[in-house]
């Protein structure tokens, strides 16, 4: 072959190569493109039965619940999914095991569970906010955190008992009883205002129910969610608030890492370093009247009902749930002004059925706090006055509550997670 020929042939294999890289690249563009689309249309279509509904008031919507159900109820897992890197965050779906319909609930209400926790006599009982919006209609889903045993306990020191069951027991097919939803924690519907949601850790569920629910009704407020979290191995549900946050034009999202690592894009997966704090809400705060949901651990708790009082953020905007005992208090000018209360009273608390008798004060709170503090076990739920499983007789004395109950215990019964003696007590416990 002439030299001439050569570079001809030369130089059409290398446009023939160019080419070929072209037209790889346009395939795996529009490859890319149409999975893309794909995901979009099926993330839209989720939500394409919803229409925008006002939920009935709580007592109407509490007794079509009950008419439906009480007591436990067995449902089947259906489905398991690990929500964040470290796969210590799973979400559960359920389905109910008789196959009937299951009642709607409000966005921010959870599930009562009672776990057979292994080697155990008596169920255990614990609360799970649901996850999902009330828009869908055929399955609940929680989303539990696997809780380690803290760092500074001792050796030998067991993991959280019944999320340590639902990661390691909870596969699909297993069927579990649980309670109805309930709770108080709730997203207000009958309003336009803008709304801000904040959520540190696994108190992201119930703001994820709020946050789904909006997106399903299309609503039009202006919403802001604060997430905090430790770095992008915690971060859940990751791939879906961005999706999220791209398709409502009304969200803005802040994500706050307090420990970021190597692996955590700064303005990607993060927008700010360490915890949310007055500095960072004062801004949306301060501009707007606005209602302000916020569920976190306890310290997260008392730093924002502080922010909140020097923001100046009336209290009967704020609602808030913590997933202890802890709860968020917005001191507003009027309670400051309080006088002092009386000298500090004492009572005698008799456990009956664990043959205990001991001394109560007001350092001592709840008298579930009191019977736990001195060795007596309590089946309790949500430690708030909500879920009713706490209930126990009352066989002789008065209490009061720190918060009115949601569920009004029974004539002779008292729920212990929020009652406080008002004269020396008889309890059966
Ligand atoms: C209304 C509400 C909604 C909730 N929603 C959610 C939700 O959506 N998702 C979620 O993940 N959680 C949620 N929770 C929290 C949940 O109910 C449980 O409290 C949580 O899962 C821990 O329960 P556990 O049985 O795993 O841990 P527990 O058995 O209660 O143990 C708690 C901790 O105590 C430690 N411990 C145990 N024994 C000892 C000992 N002898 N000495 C020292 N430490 C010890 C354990 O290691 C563990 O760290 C919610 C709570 C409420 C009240």
């Amino acid at each position: 072959m002439e030299l001439t020929e050569l570079t001809q042939l030369a130089g059409i294999m290398v446009a023939g190569a160019a080419s070929m890289r072209a037209a790889i690249s346009v395939a795996s563009f529009a490859g890319r493109r149409y999975q893309y689309a794909r995901q979009e249309k099926k993330y839209i279509a989720q939500f394409r039965h919803v229409t925008a509904r006002v939920f009935e008031d709580a007592p109407v919507q509490r007794q079509k619940t009950e008419l439906l159900w009480q007591g436990k109820r067995k449902f089947r897992v259906v489905n398991r999914v690990y929500e964040n890197y470290n796969q210590d965050v799973c979400s559960f779906y359920l389905e109910p095991f008789d196959g009937r319909s299951i009642p709607s609930f409000r966005p921010g209400q959870f599930l009562t569970f009672s776990v057979p926790v292994p080697g155990q006599a008596e169920p255990e009982t614990r609360c799970y906010s649901l996850s999902e919006s009330p828009a869908v209609r055929n399955y609940y889903r929680v989303t539990v955190k696997r809780i380690g045993a803290p760092p500074d306990a001792p050796e030998g020191t067991p993991p959280g008992q019944v999320s340590d069951y639902f990661h390691n027991h909870l596969q699909t097919g297993s069927i579990i009883d649980v309670y109805p939803p309930s709770g108080s924690f709730c997203l207000e519907e009958n309003t336009e205002k803008p709304i801000v949601l904040i959520a540190g850790g696994v108190g992201i569920t119930p703001i994820l129910s709020m946050l789904n629910w909006l997106a399903a009704t299309r609503s039009n407020r202006e919403i802001w969610f604060f997430y905090g979290v430790r770095n992008r191995g915690e971060h859940a549900m990751y791939e879906y608030l961005q999706k999220l946050a791209g398709h409502m034009r009304n969200l803005r999202m802040v994500v706050a890492y307090s420990e970021p690592t190597n692996m955590c894009r700064h303005n990607v997966d993060f927008h700010l370093r360490g915890n949310i704090t007055e500095e960072i809400l004062r801004p949306v705060l301060e501009a707007r009247d606005c209602d302000v949901y916020v569920c976190g651990p306890a310290p997260m708790m008392s730093a924002l009902g502080r922010a909140f009082q020097n923001i100046g953020v009336p209290a009967e905007n704020v609602r808030s749930e913590s997933f202890g005992a802890a709860s968020l208090v917005v001191a507003d000018t009027a309670e400051v002004q309080k006088p002092e209360p009386e000298a500090e009273q004492a009572f005698q608390i008799e456990f009956a059925r664990s043959g205990k008798k001991v001394e109560w004060s007001p350092g001592d709170g709840s008298l579930l706090e009191l019977a736990m503090a001195n060795g007596i076990k309590a089946r309790c739920g949500c430690r708030q006055g909500v879920c009713g499983t706490c209930a126990i007789a009352l066989k002789d004395g008065e209490v009061d509550y720190e918060r009115t109950p949601e569920k009004t215990p029974a004539p002779g019964k008292c729920l212990p997670c929020v009652a406080r003696p008002q004269s020396n007590l008889v309890l059966d416990m």
